[in-house]
């Protein structure tokens, strides 16, 4: 199947030197393998949209010399495409309306020793209501396997993946995430289902992203088999983060990159994927982004 890869930036603010930096290991690796790179605007979450952030991404990304091979998709011109996976999925039984709010979830869980910073669904509206205004809709996932429970490969809530660069991931849907949220009491739809839909919609057979969404994959593998669509291959790449150790992100300090100076953050965001180029300093970001691509080809080693 011929490579189709993309890069999906948030418009909630300027490309940042995190999002370069999965901008370049999605191109480098799409053009080591003769493929496509595409770019979509992840704006399905209206309410962080900010105006003219999307627009500005382009620009950079232009600036920085990496051009999508077909025009950009936009999300929020894609919720028709949603609104029939969901449909689906719910003429499959998959899904259920749930009136939890936030802390009543948060609350259930007081005393649940987790290291994961989102929350889990208890399933209190697995089986009704109970009387309360229906908020989110939810996709159900499959019960552990009832003895041990945890990752044992045969559970049925366990998904695992081997990613191209942290190697095998497994994750228990049931123990580790619970039901999620498809459809947000806010009425967006949420980014699981629309990044599921888009990647199959668009044929992405290869996913180059930071590794802040590691923890998403389960989930996404999960919504591919629910769907019936092919699974693609999956690269996360270690994100950047500030002097706190905290991921880079408008909230923790980035800061818009300088357009007028591509060759400096292209060159720090190929030191941060620990490429080896084959210069110290490149003439043009043409003749940067070819040494890149080969030096992510010889670190990635394909040939
Ligand atoms: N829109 C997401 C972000 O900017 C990336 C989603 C993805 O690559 O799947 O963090």
């Amino acid at each position: 199947m011929p490579y189709r890869g993309r890069f999906a930036p948030s418009p909630t603010g300027p490309l940042h030197f995190g999002s370069l930096v999965a901008a370049l290991a999605s191109w480098a690796d799409a053009r080591a393998h003769g493929g496509t790179w595409l770019v979509r605007i992840e704006d399905v979450d209206a309410p962080r949209t900010v105006p003219g952030a999307a627009a500005g991404i382009l620009e950079t990304l232009a600036q920085f010399g990496m051009h999508a091979d077909e025009p950009p998709v936009w999300q929020s011109q894609r919720t028709e495409r949603y609104q029939q996976a969901f449909d689906r999925l719910q003429a499959a039984g998959l899904v259920y309306p749930c009136g939890c709010t936030r802390k009543e979830i948060a609350d259930s869980q007081l005393h649940a020793h987790t290291r994961h910073t989102t929350l889990i669904y208890p399933g209190t509206c697995r089986d009704g209501l109970h009387g309360k205004t229906p908020r989110a809709w939810r996709l159900r996932v499959p019960d552990s396997a009832p003895a041990n429970g945890t990752s044992a490969p045969d559970d049925p809530a366990a998904i695992s993946f081997v990613d191209r660069w942290q190697g095998l991931q497994t994750q228990n849907l049931a123990t580790e995430v619970g039901d999620f949220v498809l459809l947000r009491a806010d009425g967006q739809w949420a980014y699981q289902l629309a990044v599921v839909v888009d990647d199959a919609d668009a044929g992405i057979t290869h996913i180059v992203r930071g590794a802040d969404l590691l923890d998403s994959t389960a989930r996404q593998i999960y919504l591919q088999r629910c769907l019936g669509v092919p699974t693609p291959a999956y690269l996360h790449v270690p994100v950047v983060t500030n002097d706190e150790g905290e991921k880079l992100s408008k909230q923790t300090g980035a800061t818009a990159l300088d357009a007028s100076r591509p060759l400096d953050a292209l060159h720090a965001a190929a030191n941060h994927l620990g490429l080896d180029l084959d210069e110290t300093r490149y003439a043009s970001t043409a003749a940067f982004l070819a040494g890149a691509t080969a030096a992510w080809a010889r670190l990635m080693k394909i040939s």
